[in-house]
């Protein structure tokens, strides 16, 4: 049952290659990178250049697509996310950029609603800075009707504070604009985890339009750059302080010359040696690729295959059918046409067993295929497109169809 496509250079070194129906997720490698990425990646690779010049032009081409005024090729959107917050505790002093992660002696407290908390959160607190929680979680734990409101926001601010931290989603409450509202009053900063917030493209320019100050992208999951990479973008001092920190900071301070509009040295008082953000470090290569994955992204190169993915989930739905499985499948088209859709197969667990055993089952065959597994607790697989290969789709749907009679 093997596929051409799963013979793979991962054989050479005792891997075996699985089928991805589960998505970008960075546990199974993140998005596929379309061949101009990877072109792009080996050609970066012929020469070396200047880092700084490279993160400059980055900067540019970022800004150009986000409608802010400077940005920053990372490590993932954990490493905007890292870069950021120091970026924000130390801003243009040296000392504290020396002092980072241990930040007692100034404001480094950052707020954050309670039920945007979540394992990311490691990144910014990386930095070292302290989350000050407000709100309550009351619909999840049903003792309550009230998300976080923006006035818990104002009400927690004090000396101590040197940020706002907030994560963005299509339903995240209250809603940006308004927590920005807050931030701008008081003189706040706030960062913006928006890791998985495109598509919509218009959102790479619609989140930092609401004067959020910076704005951290995942690279790896729809734009189909490097699973390594992500950007941060927003106000040109921040991201002057970020890419401080992050920059290889090795040569001689009167013969050190960085691009002024990413760097400006003369709001420094010297140079710093190698900052917080120096273990996030991205490759030439990486930051090529992202950039000609941004701009495919951004000119809605992939949306075209949205059409294929379609079809590929129809035959599954329908081999799933014809064998007369033990499912009900449901093809789910997003609003939203950048977006690709999903089938969701909701399994009769009485004959089946539950979806974690199928989903076990299907992770222990050969290939193992793994599927989407956020809703196993009601019964349902999701299949996720965007990483299968065309030679794969019938292989899964004959392996759901042995599991699902
Ligand atoms: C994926 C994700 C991240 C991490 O992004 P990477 O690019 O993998 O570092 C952070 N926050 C949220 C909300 C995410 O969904």
């Amino acid at each position: 049952m093997e596929s051409e496509s799963l013979v793979s250079i991962y054989h050479r070194f005792g891997v075996e290659p699985i089928i991805n129906a589960c998505g970008s997720v960075t546990r199974l490698g993140g998005a596929p990178m379309p061949d101009e990425v990877l072109e792009a990646f080996r050609q970066a690779s012929e020469v070396s250049v200047s880092l700084e010049q490279l993160q400059a032009a980055a900067s540019r081409k970022i800004a150009e697509h986000t409608g802010t005024e400077a940005g920053l090729v990372t490590s993932g959107a954990a490493g905007a996310l890292t870069l950021g917050a120091a970026a924000i505790l130390a801003r243009h002093d040296l000392r504290r950029m020396e002092q980072l992660p241990h930040c007692d002696s100034f404001p480094h407290e950052f707020i954050i609603a309670r039920e945007q908390r979540s394992g990311y959160d490691h990144a910014v607190r990386a930095s070292g800075a302290r989350l000050v929680e407000v709100g309550f979680n009351e619909i999840v734990s049903n003792a309550g009707v009230r998300r976080t409101e923006a006035w818990e926001y104002a009400a927690a601010i004090n000396e101590h504070t040197a940020g706002i931290v907030y994560v963005h989603a299509a339903d995240s409450e209250p809603a940006l604009s308004e927590v920005v509202k807050v931030a701008l009053q008081r003189e706040i900063p706030i960062l913006v985890d928006a890791a998985g917030e495109v598509p919509p493209r218009s959102n790479l320019k619609a989140i930092a339009a609401t004067g959020a100050d910076l704005v951290a992208y995942s690279g790896g999951k729809a734009i189909r750059g490097p699973q390594s990479t992500g950007m941060l973008c927003g106000k040109r001092e921040l991201i002057s302080s970020a890419a401080l920190q992050m920059l290889d900071m090795d040569d001689h301070g009167q013969l050190w010359e960085p691009p002024a509009d990413l760097i400006d040295l003369t709001m420094f008082d010297g140079i710093p040696r190698h900052g917080i953000g120096r273990s996030l470090k991205v490759s030439k290569e990486e930051i090529i690729a992202l950039l000609t994955a941004l701009e495919l992204f951004s000119c809605g190169a992939y949306d075209v295959q949205n059409h294929e993915y379609r079809r590929w989930l129809e035959q599954i739905a329908e081999e799933l059918e014809r064998e007369n499985a033990n499912a009900v499948c449901s093809l789910v088209i997003p609003e939203c046409s950048e977006r690709w859709p999903l089938l969701e197969i909701q399994i009769e667990e009485d004959k089946v067993g539950t979806a974690f055993d199928v989903c076990r089952k299907l992770r222990e065959g050969t290939p193992a295929v793994y599927v989407g597994h956020a809703r196993l607790h009601a019964g349902l697989l999701t299949i996720n497109p965007l990483c299968l290969k065309a030679d794969q789709v019938s292989v899964l749907a004959q392996r759901l169809c042995e599991l699902l009679k």
